[in-house]
């Protein structure tokens, strides 16, 4: 039989860049418990295919646990998953429609989501059959802090005062989700205007089935939802898996006149049949399992408790758990309620609460628990194949590839009580009808990254014995930065001071080696700027510089620059804000983005969650058409229709905690402040000129131009083919950072999608002048092993070469840089990464081609890391004859099982030898680059 054991694996737990994540595996179907930001790429690591995925369980209304859910919903739509079932608080389905600009419009007609909100009419603490499916079927209990003396539903339902919500609120039942979301959207109180509420209940969010009405996420309807306020529900999840039928009497068949055949094997699975029978009346005679099969085992139980301090005494209080708790431990006789496995979600407080530990003790001795602490979040990481690699990188040059924030720190130790264990990433727990559960650790495809700083040393030592080839290729490179007439320069140049930290550099979908996009300047005398804020940006800042120095760098955030609206770009900029809040910081900070960043933040109450006003009036939103040089009638003009629906919503939002940003203005007024703040800006940061001018990418996109008084420019191209207005705007540029989505030779690709290959990158650089380069934003597209161009092999390492034009011209040459993941180099420093390229090639194993791939543009750039002028050729590349009796760096490149590192010699060979995770697999659509 099917179903009766299964898994529940430990995915993610919290860390410095993830929250808890359960996957629980049946045979044919698998579930997700928490969905915080970066659980994709703890997916791609661990290889877990999406594809068998059929529903996710939110923990609550904070970002922390469910902000990950945009991102994975789009990668279900381009990965097959055909439909999927969301199940969380009250709020959940307002949540995804706070996405709809950028995910829901993406996801229409490719995935069938639906939602299965908590109904809010339901008692205080009752358990609602919330998902009553197969294989599992879940119980809901949602606390809140004011369920325990029943203002909960008085304050959710206060909208029933108004007799046009009054039926969809009443209808709604404690059974399930219908009439849910016409609630979820016309609940809010302080919706005053009578028409929008029309409008509201005419449109609904959600089907009585829980399907999304994609009516909504027409564009042409940019007027803000109501915001919900949910930030506080948590939510306790009963999921009863498959119960075990006893076994068959095929006798007992027999005197029932039932076929052979598939009515016995509907029997046997436990459902109901019909048999076709002239005696009875109808014709038609009933047989239910009972009657064919013998009495089995009760349905194993997995209880998963997100509580926090405030929601204690509503768990406490609740009565749903009584049948699960038998009143007298020593019995402790099985019994249909049994619990097999608890996973308490909880903060330290509750965990060391003595009342939650006696509710906890009420289970029983053959329940099994597994707590982790949501405020003791660990340092060590999930993302081992980064760390490893980072490592790898950090021996090149400590300065631009720092060591990452791993090292375990000592943490106070708690004890804990029999048959209690502390959750780990890697654990998996058995569950079954026959046995107690079953908890191992689960077999990696890393091997985990070192968590002590002796541990990182000893790994050090063994994986550089490990790889002479790379050691070698290391200190050539390194001798080679130490000769360089730049190393010892002093820093002169305007901008060479300022810290490029690309906290992520892939496109579309967070992979296992590269996040999705956003990249930190950290400017002397000014501060810091971020380029686009990708899902789990925030963990990427703290993995890179530790908790204290990501608290120190959201302190010194001055500006956020969102350059379009795909998901890849901005999903993790809500939870940027929310830390940045939570840590007290209301210092001013400028957000340059389109006006649909704006709305979502405005409907999303969690970021803005005890916030106090002057925070918020702090946080200063600038329309990226505001600043559109290339629109000379709306520069500095909003655009007029969202301008109409925006007045309309005057004064709705100026009270309570969904007062962000300020809509109480007319339009001019709205017209001056964007003005008002763009001066401020340019005061603030000492800034020329911004200038933020639409780029060839699909959809509505910017780049951005930053030119400050001291005289360096810095221009970001955000997504876009090559582009002549950026060219324009961005002349002289000090630094370009430009997206290299594609690899050459899928020129036509890369225009169809809107993106640039490597080598339209390099050449937007040269077109525009810019004195640095780098590039990022590579796809997750799984190349074929790369075409090494090896350009000019005839002339040795380190000589110049008379073969581009324009280097006899003389003239000064760009320094060229590709990035990784969480590596911090000053402008000044950039040159240095020319020198590292042969290394950093040998550090990337079999699945690690794409790294390759990108490495390999700037070698077919042919232009040196000469200094300056580009006198001088690159060092050895890999392809190139190296100096007699040197090093043969080709031989190291047979490590790709089948090639001989120059070029393919079958096409068996090109295929990557890995069969590999989701994230690596060809895309059929780049939906969210
Ligand atoms: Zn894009």
């Amino acid at each position: 039989m099917v179903n009766h054991h299964w898994k529940v694996r430990a995915l993610t737990d919290p860390s410095l860049d993830s929250d808890l994540s359960l996957w629980v595996q049946f045979d044919h179907a698998r579930f997700l418990f928490g969905c915080g930001e970066g659980m994709q790429r703890a997916m791609d690591q661990r290889r877990l295919n999406i594809k068998g995925l059929k529903g996710v369980f939110l923990p609550s209304g904070r970002a922390a646990g469910r902000n990950g859910l945009p991102g994975l919903i789009l990668t279900s739509a381009t990965q097959g998953v055909d439909a999927l079932d969301i199940i969380g608080p009250p709020d959940t389905a307002h949540h995804f429609a706070t996405f709809r600009s950028s995910v829901a419009g993406v996801t229409k007609g490719q995935v069938d989501v639906r939602c299965y909100p908590f109904p809010r009419n339901s008692p205080p603490g009752d358990a609602v059959p919330i998902y009553p499916k197969s294989p599992l079927s879940v119980q809901a209990v949602a606390l809140h802090p004011n369920i325990h003396n029943a203002d909960f539903r008085e304050s959710r339902n206060e909208f029933t005062d108004q007799p046009t919500a009054s039926t969809s609120a009443t209808e709604s039942t404690s059974s399930g989700h219908e009439s849910e979301g016409k609630v979820a959207a016309i609940e809010p109180s302080r919706y005053q205007s009578p028409d929008r509420i029309a409008e509201y209940l005419d449109t609904p969010l959600l089907t009585d089935d829980g399907k999304f009405l994609l009516e909504m996420y027409d564009r042409k309807q940019a007027y803000p939802l109501p915001t919900q306020e949910d930030t506080e529900t948590e939510m306790v999840y009963i999921c009863h898996g498959p119960p075990r039928l006893g076994k068959f009497d095929a006798k007992m068949a027999e005197e029932l006149n039932i076929p052979n055949g598939p009515l016995r094997a509907k029997l046997v699975k436990g459902e109901t049949v019909e048999i076709q029978d002239e005696s009875v009346e109808g014709g038609v005679r009933i047989v239910k399992p009972e009657e064919v099969v013998s009495p089995g085992q009760p349905p194993p139980i997995l209880i998963v408790v997100n509580c926090s301090t405030r929601n204690l005494p509503a768990l406490l209080s609740s009565p749903a758990f009584l049948p699960y708790q038998p009143k007298n431990d020593s019995s402790d006789a099985p019994s249909a309620e049994t619990v097999n496995l608890v996973v308490h979600r909880v903060t330290s407080d509750v965990w060391l609460n003595e009342e939650y530990q006696a509710w906890r003790s009420r289970f029983g001795h053959s329940t099994e628990h597994l707590v982790t602490l949501t405020d003791k979040p660990r340092t060590s990481t999930t993302f081992h194949g980064a760390a490893w690699l980072s490592l790898r990188l950090w021996l090149l040059d400590s300065d631009i590839f720092p060591l990452l924030h791993c090292i375990a720190r000592r943490t106070d130790k708690i004890s804990l009580p029999p048959r209690t264990a502390l959750l780990a990433e890697s654990h998996v727990v058995e569950i079954s009808t026959e046995q107690p559960p079953v908890i191992s650790p689960h077999h990696e495809r890393d091997v985990p990254f070192p968590g002590t700083a002796s541990e990182v040393e000893a790994a050090t030592g063994e994986m550089l014995a490990d790889m002479p080839d790379f050691e070698r290729a290391m200190k050539i490179a390194r001798e080679r930065v130490r000769a360089d007439p730049r190393w010892n320069a002093e820093v002169s140049e305007a901008g060479d001071d300022i810290t490029i930290t690309t906290l992520g550099t892939g496109s579309a979908v967070p992979s296992k080696y590269r996040n999705v996009s956003a990249t930190l300047l950290q400017i002397p005398n000014v501060g810091n700027i971020l380029l686009d804020a990708g899902e789990n940006t925030l963990g990427q800042l703290r993995r890179r510089f530790g908790p204290e120095g990501a608290q120190k760098a959201l302190k010194e955030l001055r500006l956020v620059f969102i350059s379009h609206m795909h998901a890849d770009h901005h999903l993790g900029l809500q939870a940027l804000l929310e830390e940045r809040f939570r840590l007290g910081i209301s210092s001013p900070l400028y957000l340059i983005a389109p006006y649909g960043i704006a709305l979502s933040l405005r409907e999303s109450a969690s970021w803005q969650y005890e916030v106090p006003q002057e925070a918020l009036n702090n946080l200063m939103w600038i329309n990226n058409e505001t600043l559109n040089p290339n629109s000379p009638d709306r520069h500095l003009e909003p655009e007029t229709q969202i301008e109409e629906d925006v007045a309309q919503e005057a004064a709705v939002y100026t009270e309570g905690k969904q007062r962000w940003p300020r809509y109480d203005l007319s339009p001019s007024e709205e017209n001056q402040m964007q003005k008002s703040y763009y001066r401020q800006l340019r005061a603030d940061l000492g800034l020329k000129s911004v200038k933020v001018p639409d780029v060839w990418h699909r959809g509505r996109a910017h780049g951005l131009v930053l030119s400050h008084v001291s005289g360096w420019r810095i221009v970001y191209s955000g997504d876009t083919r090559p582009c002549a207005s950026l060219a324009k705007h961005g002349k002289d540029a000090t630094l370009l950072i430009h997206e290299a989505t594609l690899e050459d030779g899928m020129e036509e690709l890369a225009d169809t999608k809107g993106h640039s290959t490597f080598t339209q990158a390099i050449q937007a650089g040269k077109n525009m002048n810019a004195k640095h380069i780098l590039l990022n934003h590579f796809s997750q597209r799984y190349p074929r092993f790369p075409r090494f161009a090896i350009d000019d092999p005839t002339s040795p390492p380190g000589s110049p070469t008379s073969r581009s034009p324009s280097r006899v011209a003389g003239k000064p040459k760009p320094i060229v840089a590709i990035c990784f993941d969480l590596m911090s180099v000053k402008v000044g420093q950039m040159w240095r990464l020319r020198y590292y390229l042969d290394a950093m090639a040998l550090t990337f194993t079999d699945d690690e081609v794409e790294n390759v791939n990108a490495v390999e543009a700037i070698r077919k750039d042919v232009n040196g890391a000469g200094p300056g002028t580009g006198g001088a050729r690159s060092p050895s590349f890999v392809g190139k004859r190296p100096s007699k009796g040197g090093w043969q760096p080709q031989s190291t490149f047979k490590r790709h099982k089948g090639t001989d590192g120059l070029r393919p010699k079958s096409p068996e060979d090109v295929r990557p030898r890995s069969s590999c995770g989701f994230g690596l697999k060809p895309r059929s659509s780049e939906a969210s680059t």
